[in-house]
């Protein structure tokens, strides 16, 4: 049935199999969820003379003049006239001699394509065509489907192959997998109804509707589909906990850090450690995620955690995505850990020959209770002797495979349990998102902020008031505090360009405003980081501010995430109306950590466009991180919220988690019963919309 492989298609051979099984398309299956990305009406006749330029229509009429010339290269030149009087003239660069003499003046046909202004009125480029008989021919009554393009199969072919296997559907009792008191009460079609629909839409059906990809047929498929995508990951989560992990109670250190604390804990600190403490006390592993705004106090949160498997004689582990952030946590650890005699060791990239060899031994033998590091925790080499607490901080930076991969290192060592994790996020993302990206963990809310901090008050400014900032931060420094000035990227580097070149077209944006800053505030220590300095440079610089050395650092984007100076209570943003609401919100988490009132100027360049106003506005109306997130939402989709290709969240055929988000409460809704009242049904789902792997997104 749906499993068919594709060489069961008539003129499907194994080098077009080949070709479409690329595009991870093997089955009848695929062909029948690989839908149209728009449609083309031949259902009706448009006289010429009512042509639009620009508006797609099919026209029928008679050859009134053929002209074959040459101007540079061959060109085939047929004007065509109908009742309504109206002359369009068809015009081919590419045709063989046969071609060209089937256009007999007098002979009638059908042809498709978008008129444009030509020199003699409307022209159509290598529209689609068809000769007609002199007898009237029907028009059909369904809009032809065309399908993204793929390579090595021409547009015919692949849309008589979808054809085909759509004609091999079978009937709805033996398609349709969701119950129908599950469907009736949302108004959505059957399965076999709504892939006809989509695929070979009725004359009259809802056009603007279809394009949107909202239409009722849309929406059945989007919602079976994120239902067998939150299945999967519930399943996966439900293998999980099949596992062995070790319970960690031993709660000594834990009260020992606590009296050791300058501070006590929020009241939502302590709430989300004491749901990570009854997770970790079970003899299966803890998969949590714990959400925090920046500055909510997630670290002291994570080395609580770490106490109660340095208590029980194991090994934590912290990884943070850049060298910068870790070793900030580095220092707050080790501080933190020191008076209780825990042993702290440090993995990094940079940490090479004699000291990685020591690290090395000291993780493996078990003497390094808590180690701290980068990706390079994860490399070949590493190996934990009982490794039974795994802390991800900045998930939104790695992937679903590297938080796999450092739970597998746990696997290796002294037991055969597999380590409890604790993933930790600054980029809160709304509920209902957050329970289909992460529908393998349970997530926690720090949603409160340490005593004593004032919330910053935003800004935004037209970028010709850039001089009176610097008369701000003069104020600022004058007065004993710290300032950012954050660089973003000016020019898009083109499109292949990739990264790389952002990031130094970034670094060069950053060197300029450095120099001019500094020759404006002689009186001032400028200190300058951006992503092309070598990594140690960078940290001289950063350790140079925290300690109050630099009075203002001129930075790229690399500041983002995780930065703690307290003392920095203003930061300016160029090009503010660039980045979008995470990052902006990110960026401003860096001022408001101490007592001092902060604000962050928001830097623009006029005209803003909608989206960017409307972001701006939002910044000025709310620090509040979950608020910015469901607005970012709207505003960007999930796919950027969650940061793109790095979040791991699978990759969709259809759906889209923006468009598609108010269904997103059915959904894990079902996904809850049928679970418990119908398992083989919900492999099924899985089964024929993610197949045996999720497809990971950039995995
Ligand atoms: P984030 O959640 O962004 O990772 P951090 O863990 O870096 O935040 O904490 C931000 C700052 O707040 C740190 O300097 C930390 O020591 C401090 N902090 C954390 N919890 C509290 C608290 N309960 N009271 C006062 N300060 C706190
Ligand atoms: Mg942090």
């Amino acid at each position: 049935m749906g499993d068919a492989p594709l060489t069961t298609l008539s003129g499907c051979g194994p080098k077009v199999a080949a070709k479409l099984s690329e595009r991870g398309l093997s089955c009848l299956q695929d062909l029948w969820l690989q839908l149209p990305r728009r449609y083309e009406d031949r259902t009706r006749i448009t006289p010429i003379a009512m042509l639009q330029p620009g508006v797609a229509a099919q026209v029928e009429g008679r050859v009134e003049a053929v002209e074959r010339g040459f101007r540079y290269r061959p060109v085939l030149r047929v004007a065509i006239g109908d009742e309504s009087r109206g002359t369009l003239v068809l015009r081919f660069f590419h045709f063989r001699a046969a071609q060209a003499a089937q256009f007999v003046p007098g002979t009638r046909l059908r042809c498709y394509g978008t008129p444009r202004s030509g020199q003699n009125g409307l022209e159509m480029v290598h529209p689609s065509y068809r000769m007609l008989g002199e007898v009237d021919e029907d028009l059909g009554d369904l809009l032809d489907p065309v399908y993204p393009a793929i390579e090595g199969v021409g547009p015919a072919t692949l849309r008589r192959m979808i054809g085909q296997a759509l004609d091999r559907l079978p009937p709805d009792d033996a398609l349709e997998l969701l119950p129908a008191p599950m469907l009736e009460p949302l108004g959505l079609p059957p399965l076999r109804q709504a892939l006809l629909t989509v695929h070979r839409p009725p004359r009259d059906a809802d056009l603007a509707a279809l394009l949107a990809g909202i239409h009722p047929a849309q929406r059945r498929l989007a919602l079976e589909e994120l239902l067998a995508h939150h299945l999967s990951l519930r399943r996966q989560r439900i293998a999980q906990q099949a596992h062995a992990a070790a319970p960690l109670c031993d709660d000594r250190l834990v009260h020992e850090l606590l009296r050791q604390l300058p501070f006590a804990l929020t009241s939502a600190q302590q709430r989300v450690f004491g749901e990570i403490r009854v997770d970790l006390a079970r003899p299966s592993p803890m998969l949590r995620l714990v959400q925090g705004d920046v500055g909510s106090g997630k670290t002291v949160v994570a080395a609580l955690a770490a106490m109660l498997a340095v208590a029980a004689g194991k090994q934590a582990a912290l990884m943070a995505p850049t060298e910068l952030l870790a070793e900030q946590h580095l220092a707050n650890l080790a501080g933190w850990l020191a008076p209780l005699g825990v042993r702290v060791a440090w993995l990094a990239g940079k940490v090479t020959g004699r000291a990685r060899t020591r690290a090395l031994a000291e993780v493996a033998s078990g003497e390094a209770q808590l180690v701290v590091g980068t990706h390079a925790l994860m490399q070949e080499g590493v190996a934990f002797h009982d490794l039974a607490l795994a802390i991800i901080d900045e998930q939104h930076r790695f992937g679903v495979h590297q938080r796999l991969a450092l739970r597998e290192k746990g696997r290796a060592g002294a037991s055969a349990a597999v380590p409890h994790q604790l993933v930790m996020t600054a980029t809160p993302i709304p509920r209902t998102l957050a329970m289909s990206a992460y529908a393998d963990l349970d997530v926690s809310a720090i949603d409160e902020l340490p005593p004593g901090r004032t919330p910053v008050q935003t800004v935004a400014l037209s970028a010709e008031r850039r001089p009176e900032l610097v008369e701000r931060i003069r104020a600022a420094c004058a007065e004993g505090r710290q300032a950012y000035w954050v660089c973003t990227l000016i020019e898009e580097p083109g499109e292949d360009t990739g990264a790389g070149a952002a990031m130094k077209v970034e670094a060069q944006a950053a060197e300029t405003t450095f120099e001019s800053l500094s020759n404006q505030l002689p009186e001032l220590s400028v200190g300058l980081v951006h992503g092309r300095m070598k990594p140690a440079e960078k940290q001289a610089t950063m350790a140079a501010f925290k300690a109050g050395a630099i009075d203002l650092l001129v930075a790229t984007t690399v500041i983002e995430v995780g930065v703690d100076v307290p003392n920095a209570s203003l930061m300016i943003i160029e090009n503010a109306e660039r980045l979008g609401l995470a990052q902006l919100h990110q960026l401003r988490g860096r001022v408001g950590r101490g007592s001092a009132v902060s604000s962050c100027v928001l830097l623009y360049r006029s005209p803003l466009s909608q989206v960017a106003r409307e972001r701006l506005q939002t910044m000025r109306e709310t620090n509040d991180g979950f608020l910015i997130a469901e607005r970012d939402l709207s505003l960007r989709g999930p796919g950027e919220l969650l940061g793109t290709r790095q979040t791991g969240v699978a990759e969709f055929r259809l759906a889209d988690l923006a468009r598609d988000a108010d269904l997103l409460p059915q959904v894990h809704d079902m996904a809850e019963r049928l679970l418990c009242t119908d398992p083989a049904v919900a492999d099924r789902l899985v089964q024929r919309w993610v197949g045996g792997a999720v497809r990971f997104a950039g995995a």
